[in-house]
Formats: structure tokens, sequence, C-alpha cells
């Protein structure tokens, strides 16, 4: 339908990017965005009522997000040029033709286009070699200023290579080098690296994880040796993969920044936590030694454990003289609970809501000690 209206509008539609790279390296691509020279708004009442498609958002740069009735959802892209001003600020955007679009792009495979109208109907169009590069597997910036504009590309670049088993062009590392001169990295700031990195683990299979990592030590790109002290070790990705089945999205995302980086006040500033989060990731790191755990009885162990946010607790773990204890309690003992709640003390004559707490505490320690294990056990200690 796209195709059609555009047409008739005389606009020019076509697709690029990730889809075309992939088409033509016969990978499976995940999302489709189509590219529009001209103007969507003008073709969305009709494309809306002709797909029955919702219009989930429209965001900025003129992007439209379209849920069709079949369960999946496309982006509609206006072509557009990109104007930097400055080192890593972000760019100056304006609607323009598809020869702008392709030259705003970050590496030459992913600058080529596929047309769905005309002029370049069923046609690949390739302004800067990009299907040379495809098929040489290189990774190839735009311009040598490249990763000035947006330092964000070096990574990206580090994805692409990794995932494609690619090989980087020797622009690559001179874009790269071009960067460092002006602090490029230094400039980039702490969200948009961490949105970055996020992609590490979103967007690429975790079995590529440690090669991404030392991929981008290897080009230097963690200022502060971010990730460089912490040698990465296999017991890492088991705890990486609790992580991904059992945090909430959003813990998930802070546990992954929390994995790159020792436990220190630079980069956990680096990579966008703020202030009083800081504050308390650095307290507990510093608290929460092998000494103090052994310490501890086991039920203050475990109520210690369950006050801290699961992220911290499963970044801690990836210290080795911690783990063992922490994924006790991981695996097993938080799931250790009473049978009896609060509400059956009061029914088996326990008044006092103070006495009520002491007494639950004192059956859970009793269960996690191994001591009592039945509803018999509980209920005779509560008589005693
Ligand atoms: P993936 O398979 O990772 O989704 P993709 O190529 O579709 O790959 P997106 O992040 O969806 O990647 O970006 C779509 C396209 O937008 C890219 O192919 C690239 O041409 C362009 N692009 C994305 N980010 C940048 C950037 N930082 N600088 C320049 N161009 C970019």
């Amino acid at each position: 339908e796209a195709k059609e209206l555009a047409s008739e509008k005389g606009f020019f539609l076509y697709l690029a990017g990730g889809p075309v790279r992939d088409a033509l390296l016969k990978r499976a691509s995940r999302d489709l965005d189509l590219v529009l020279e001209g103007n969507w708004e003008v073709l969305l009442p009709e494309l809306l009522a002709k797909t029955k498609g919702e219009l989930l958002f429209k965001s900025q740069f003129l992007t439209y997000k379209l849920r069709l009735p079949q369960g999946f959802t496309i982006d509609l892209v206006t072509a557009r040029r990109e104007t930097y001003t400055g080192v890593a600020s972000l760019p100056i955007v304006e609607p323009a033709d598809h020869k702008a679009d392709i030259l705003r792009r970050d590496f030459t495979i992913n600058a080529l286009i596929y047309g769905l109208t005309l002029p370049f109907e069923e046609e690949v169009v390739d302004l800067v070699s990009g299907l040379k590069d495809l098929s040489e597997g290189k990774i190839c910036p735009l311009h040598r200023d490249s990763f000035i504009e947006d330092p964000t590309r070096a990574f990206r670049g580090v994805r692409y290579k990794v995932r494609l088993s690619f090989n980087y062009a020797g622009d690559f590392y001179l874009a790269l080098e071009r960067a460092k001169e002006v602090e490029a990295f230094e400039k980039l700031s702490p969200p948009r690296l961490a949105q970055e990195l996020k992609l590490f683990f979103s967007k690429e299979p975790l079995e590529n994880l440690f090669k991404l990592i030392e991929d981008s030590d290897a080009l230097n790109l963690f200022e502060l040796s971010l990730l460089k002290k912490r040698a990465l070790k296999s017991s890492d990705i088991d705890i990486l993969g609790l992580a991904i089945k059992e945090l909430k999205p959003k813990d998930r995302e802070k546990f992954f920044l929390l994995f790159l980086i020792e436990l220190e006040e630079k980069s956990l500033a680096r990579l966008g936590f703020f202030p009083p989060e800081r504050e308390k990731i650095l307290k507990v790191y510093k608290i929460f030694t092998k000494e103090y755990l052994e310490n501890l009885d086991i039920l203050e162990r475990v109520e210690a454990f369950e006050k801290l946010p699961s992220y911290v607790l499963l970044r801690l773990a990836l210290e080795e003289n911690l783990r063992h204890t922490i994924m006790e309690f991981w695996n097993t003992l938080r799931h250790i609970k009473p049978h009896l709640s609060g509400h059956d003390l009061k029914a088996l004559g326990v008044e006092e809501g103070k006495k009520v707490g002491l007494i639950l505490r004192e059956i859970r320690r009793r269960k996690l000690k191994g001591e009592i294990k039945t509803l018999k056990e509980e209920k005779e200690l509560v008589k005693a």
C-alpha cells in the first residue's frame, strides 16, 4: 500500500540500512524501515485506512511507528540530512533527498538503499561503494570525521564487525584516531554511552559478548579503562544468564552496565549512574566483604541481601569470593519462608504485632538453618 500511495504522489519510497544489508548477505533482518523522500503526513491518512494500521507514535525526526493488524510494527522514516556542529553533539536534522539520507549514515554497508518506487524501482542504489565493502567484509565509515560527529558509531562498528565476522577498513582506524585526537569519546555524554553499551546485550547474541568487549577494549574505546581491570570469566556468563532470565527489563539494563565495569566512582559516573545511586552501590560494595557476610547469622544475611536491588546483588556475585554466598541466597535461601502468616499467628493466639514479627523471623531463621521444615513444626514453635 505504501508503495502505491507513494507512487501516486510521486514520492520516492525505499528500504535502507539493516534490511538491505541483511538481504544482500542472505541474513534474516529484524526490522523494516520504510524511508520516504517526501512527506509521510500526506500519505498517512490513506495508508492507515487501507492497512487498518494504528499509528503508535510520531517520534523525533519525522519518524512514525505503525502497528499493522497482522501483529507487527513498522517504522516509517523520512529521508533526512544531518548537520553536525560540534564534536559528539547531536545533529541538526531536516528533511532532504535520498542522497543526503544516504550520506548521513554510519557505514558504507549500511548506506545501501533499495528502491520500492520510481526513479529506482527494484534497484540497489550504491553511492558509497557499499556493495564492494559488503562483498569484502569491511566495516568502513563514510568519511574520516564520522566518529568525531558521532562517537557511538565506533561502538556500532564493533557490533557489526563481530556480528558479521567482518574486518575494519583502514578508514575505520583513521576515523578512530581523528576522533581520539579531539577527545570525542570523552565528550560523549554518559546517557548516550550507556545507551550504546546496552545494545551489546540487547541487540547481539550473548555468545558474542566477550568478543565485543575485547574488541572495544583493543580499540581503546573505553576511556578510564572502564573494562580493563575486570578479567572476564565463563562463570560471569552464568550470572549474566540469570540476570537475563530473572530481572525486570530496567534492572537488567542496570546490571548489564554494572557488568561492564569495576565498581568505582569514576566508572559509575561515566555510565550515567546518579550520585545517590553511586553512593549506595559503592557503600554496599565496601561493606559486603566475605568476612562481614560470614559473621552474620543466616537470617541477617538473607535479610541484608533482600534489601539490595537485585541488579546490585547479582553484580556483587561476579566477585569471586562473594559468589557462592550470593548464589546460595539467590537459588535457594530467598525462597525459604514460613508457611504461617501473621494472620495465622493471630488466629493461634499471638496478639501483639511486635511479637508476631519476632516469631515469624524466628521461624524463618530455624527453617533457613534446616532445623524445622513442616507446618506442624512451625505451629509447635509458635506454641512453645
Ligand atoms: P540492526 O541489525 O542492528 O538493527 P540496523 O542497520 O537496522 O541494524 P539501526 O540501529 O536500526 O541498525 O539503524 C538503522 C540505520 O540507521 C542503520 O543501518 C544506519 O544506516 C543508520 N544509523 C543508525 N544509527 C546511526 C548513527 N549513529 N550514525 C549514522 N547512521 C546511523
